[in-house]
């Protein structure tokens, strides 16, 4: 009898005899809270369509690795799983495809905004000075003051 261990606390359990049928993927003591996690990640996923396994999972309070899981297991599917994407910043995981920030940094970025804002007018035609153009999606690169505010300006709207 197939023994595994469940994914969730760790104790041994049948994971059932017929290889045609998927066993359950958690031992009987977890099952439900493996059925509450999955109806929590469903639910968000709804709402929040592609959305990062890591996004997901901090939103509803389930572990990464369970909303991993749930995807392996074919029961979601509009989830982002690119494990490669990873924070610019400080290398967690990423809650955007698109521009590379884990949710703290991000609220970081807009106190940064807010607070860039507050003291900083952006000049309307910094390029036409002459100054290079700080690239867009660079890695990390974060250049001056203005280019710094423009890139924090930038990460908002394609956060939207
Ligand atoms: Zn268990
Ligand atoms: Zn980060």
């Amino acid at each position: 009898m197939p023994l595994a261990s469940c994914p969730r606390c760790k104790t041994l359990f049948n994971k059932g005899q017929d290889p045609s049928q998927e066993g359950p993927s958690v031992c009987a003591k977890c099952v439900d809270d493996e059925e509450a996690d999955y109806e929590a990640v469903r639910a968000y996923l709804e709402e929040h369509p592609s959305r990062s396994a890591a996004a997901v999972a901090r939103a509803t309070d389930v572990a990464e690795s369970c909303v991993l899981r749930f995807v392996a297991e074919g029961r979601i599917k509009n989830v982002t799983t690119r494990e490669a994407i990873k924070c610019g910043r400080c290398g967690a995981p990423a809650i955007s495809t698109s521009k590379r920030l884990c949710e703290g940094c991000l609220n970081k970025l807009n106190q940064q905004l807010a607070a860039e804002q507050a003291s900083v007018r952006l000049p309307p035609k910094q390029d036409a000075s002459g100054k290079p153009k700080p690239a867009a999606g660079s890695e990390g690169g974060m250049g001056s003051a203005p280019g710094r505010l423009r890139d924090v300006i930038d990460t908002k709207r394609r956060l939207r």
